[in-house]
């Protein structure tokens, strides 16, 4: 069987790309890769769901055993891609997607150059500050941190293979869509013309 493609998404945090990666997996036939972080759990957020909650300890644990595809620092936490789900679904050909931040999406690119990299981009500055302060999920100190880190964030994002502006929620989805489309097309094409006889 061939091989699946790795989708990465990033983008500053209030950019709604969680929206849309929700909405992809409801869509496409792609898996999300479940990330471990040493972040405190939200409310709304299930262990072993939206991530694996682990000690800094365990973390450490999980890098000097090569179990991690990537790992960055975000906002004091570590994040990291736990290694051999994402193979396993690759090597069984099902498309995966990674929600990870910049760091990690060009450590990825760098050991893996057939990724796809998409960035989401908020429309504006304001926009992405009034949708972090309507969210209310951070304090306002935390707020300010995730706007710094949204401008190092958006330098960064030149470097993917694809920029998406989030202002119309479902135009953004839909072209994240057929990205997605378009690259499991180009691989089918080059998977047949490689079996050919010549
Ligand atoms: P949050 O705390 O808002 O859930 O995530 C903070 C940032 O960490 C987001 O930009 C998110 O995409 C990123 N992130 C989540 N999981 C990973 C991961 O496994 N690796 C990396 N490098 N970043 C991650």
């Amino acid at each position: 069987m061939s091989k699946g493609t790795l989708f990465v998404i990033s983008g500053p945090s209030g950019t709604g790309k969680g929206t849309v990666c929700n909405e992809l997996l409801k869509r496409e036939p792609i898996f999300l890769s479940i990330s471990a972080t040493t972040r405190d759990r939200r409310n709304n957020e299930v262990d072993g769901v939206t991530y694996y909650f682990v000690s800094r300890e365990k973390f450490q644990q999980m890098i000097d055993e090569d179990e991690v595809l990537e790992w960055a620092v975000y906002n004091q936490n570590f994040y990291g891609t736990p290694k051999r789900a994402v193979e396993d679904m690759l090597a069984a050909g099902k498309n995966v997607l990674l929600e990870i931040e910049p760091q990690g999406a060009l450590k990825v690119k760098e050991m893996l150059p057939e990724t796809v990299l998409i960035f989401i981009l908020p429309p504006s500055m304001q926009e992405l500050k009034k949708r972090l302060d309507e969210r209310g999920r951070e304090t306002p100190e935390q707020v300010r941190e995730r706007l710094d880190a949204a401008a190092w964030e958006m330098e960064q994002a030149a470097k993917y293979t694809e920029v998406v502006v989030n202002d119309d929620l479902e135009a953004c989805i839909e072209a994240v869509i057929q990205i997605i489309r378009k690259r499991t097309a180009d691989v089918e094409i080059i998977e047949r013309l490689l079996k050919e006889k010549y």
